[in-house]
């Protein structure tokens, strides 16, 4: 559990980490709340050479409040979205969705860009970002661009993001104080989901987005689809695996994450 030797740099902004990832090479890595990349770390199933620590830069955290939409900075604990006013008025399911993930330790140490620059499938936050539609705004040397949360989770642990660029803002649309609900399945309390389903009303339709039934967060496209077609929860929820691959471990198979899928998405439509 000691991981191999690397260096450590500390940035003091946003365009400072970007010039520092630079210098470094692709063996450089970007370390913010540190909660899943020093685990792998230990494991040794990374081996940084240079952690670029994110930890001063603090412009990078915070949530705003930007006309049609909101603005999260990264760098922004879990922690406080918990403990968001403006999140519970605006957009109350990514601030429920943040009180679940991990214990009181992670959410005070972890960061929403983490969350989704790390791309794990059983992560909390990045389902509910794709649910919400939100754009990722990443930048690096040669500028900044705006991807989808739809375009932005490529495979497991892998994300539309380049090695040199940083994940500076998330931003995503006004869905109100209530209209969702996050299903997470685990043994206990501070676990990652065995599965999740969240269910959201967004832009007049329904979304829903599944934890741990893949490669990647996923979006339940078939009970969308009839769910817009008129069908009842139960009779949308039996197409929650339709698109999935499941993975089967210690915790699960991948029969019972199937079926897992179905009970909680009909339980959140329901409660929807
Ligand atoms: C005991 C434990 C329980 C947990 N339980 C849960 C859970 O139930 N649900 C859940 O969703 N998560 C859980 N987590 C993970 C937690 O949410 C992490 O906070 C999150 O996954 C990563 O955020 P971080 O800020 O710690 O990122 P780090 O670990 O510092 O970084 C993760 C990766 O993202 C990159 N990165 C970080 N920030 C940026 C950025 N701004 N731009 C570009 N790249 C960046 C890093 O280089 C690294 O590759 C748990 C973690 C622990 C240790």
């Amino acid at each position: 559990m000691i991981p191999a030797a690397f260096d450590y740099v500390r940035a003091g902004s946003a365009a400072e980490a970007i010039s520092l990832i630079g210098e470094h090479g692709e063996d450089a890595k970007f370390l913010a709340g540190g909660m899943s990349l020093l685990p792998l770390m230990k494991l040794r199933l990374a081996t940084p050479s240079v952690l670029v620590d994110l930890g001063r830069v603090r412009d990078l955290s915070y949530v705003r409040d930007a006309g049609d939409h909101l603005a999260i900075g990264a760098l922004t604990r879990h922690r406080d979205l918990e403990t968001s006013d403006l999140l519970a008025k605006e957009c109350g399911v990514l601030r429920a969705v943040a009180a679940q993930v991990g214990d009181n330790q992670v959410r005070h140490r972890g960061t929403i860009g983490g969350s989704v620059a790390h791309g794990d499938p059983a992560s909390d936050l990045p389902a509910a970002l794709l649910a919400l539609d939100a754009t990722f705004v990443l930048q690096g040397p040669g500028g900044s661009r705006s991807v989808g949360a739809n375009d932005f989770f490529k495979g497991f642990l892998e994300t539309a993001l380049a090695p040199d660029e940083l994940l500076t803002e998330i931003q995503v649309r006004k869905s109100g104080a209530a209209g969702f609900a996050y299903e997470k399945f685990n043994r206990r309390a501070q676990d990652w989901a065995i599965v999740g389903a969240l269910a959201a009303r967004v832009n007049g339709g329904t979304h829903v987005a599944l934890v741990n039934m893949g490669a990647i967060v996923l979006r339940a496209r078939a009970v969308e689809n009839a769910l817009e077609q008129g069908a009842s929860a139960t009779d949308a929820a039996r197409e929650a695996a339709v698109g999935t691959d499941p993975p089967s471990d210690l915790n699960a198979s991948t029969e019972y994450r199937t079926h897992l899928a179905q009970v909680l998405v009909r339980r959140a439509l329901e409660a929807i």
